[in-house]
């Protein structure tokens, strides 16, 4: 998978994408991350990438010309057909489910601005999908563009191994990832579940199963209104209430779910 950067800090995101499990996919040649910087593009002796916003008010706004030369730029160097992302706090949010479409791709271009943001008549000619990382703002959006190149890369064929598999992580069913526990047993700060040890895959799999819909229920209750849990599911639910019920007195968010919703 390509990935082209346009930023005025393109090696920010390529070296955020140096480590771990996504630089060994850019070493082993299942990821390529390229960047392209505006002002390579911007025009005169101060290569200019921003005025002052028309209307008056703080801040500077990203010229169009620079960031245009420059997405033509890295369209142009490879024939695969391209979607570009523009990375906005106003974009669509960016989930489990959107990494997965992404990473099903093969070549993206991820627009990143900083200032004010970016003469809207660039983002309406030139941009396919604005995405956002969260309701919160960056100074820029490379930060938010490493964070799309991360998740998508982990789930491009090859890049995790069997250990690391992507399939039973927090949102791939609807539902958060189950606890996890490695070496000591016994340790001072408590001990690791006995199913967990007892060899029975049957058990493990439906303890397993059990934590990740209490858990979800517990810290997600909106994510369990959208998952489409099983007859078998609903009864794991109501066992990991009973148990929690039995062990602290505590029912959980039940409590305070909005009268007549169902988990
Ligand atoms: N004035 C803009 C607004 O309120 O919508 C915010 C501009 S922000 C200071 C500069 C750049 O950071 C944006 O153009 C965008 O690329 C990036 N950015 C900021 N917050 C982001 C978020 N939550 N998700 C994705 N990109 C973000």
């Amino acid at each position: 998978m390509r990935i082209d950067i346009v930023s005025l800090f393109p090696d920010f995101v390529a070296q955020c994408a140096a480590f771990g499990v996504v630089g060994r996919a850019v070493e082993r040649g299942l990821l390529s991350v390229h960047g392209w910087n505006p002002r390579d593009y911007a025009e005169g002796n101060y290569r200019r990438v921003d005025d002052r916003p028309f209307g008056g008010g703080p801040g500077m706004v990203m010229l169009i010309d620079p960031l245009r030369a420059s997405l033509r730029a890295a369209r142009e160097a490879d024939p695969t057909p391209v979607k570009v992302i523009y990375m906005s706090p106003q974009g669509a949010p960016l989930t489990q489910a959107k990494v997965r479409e992404l990473a099903g791709r093969e070549r993206l271009i991820v627009l990143c601005g900083r200032y004010e943001g970016i003469d809207e008549r660039l983002i309406c000619a030139e941009v396919d999908e604005e995405i956002s990382i969260g309701d919160y703002v960056l100074s820029g959006g490379e930060l938010a563009a490493a964070v799309v190149v991360d998740a998508v890369a982990r789930l491009r064929e090859g890049v995790l191994g069997d250990a690391e598999s992507a399939v039973q992580d927090s949102f791939e069913d609807g539902l958060l990832d189950c606890p996890h526990y490695t070496r000591p047993v016994e340790h001072e700060l408590g001990a690791v579940p006995e199913v967990l040890m007892s060899g029975n895959h049957a058990e493990i799999a439906k303890w397993r199963r059990m934590q990740s819909l209490g858990r979800t229920w517990q810290r997600r209750p909106d994510l369990l209104d959208e998952a489409a849990l099983s007859k078998s599911d609903r009864k794991l639910l109501e066992a990991y209430r009973a148990q929690l019920n039995a062990e602290t007195g505590t029912r959980g968010p039940e409590a305070s779910r909005p009268a007549g919703s169902e988990a």
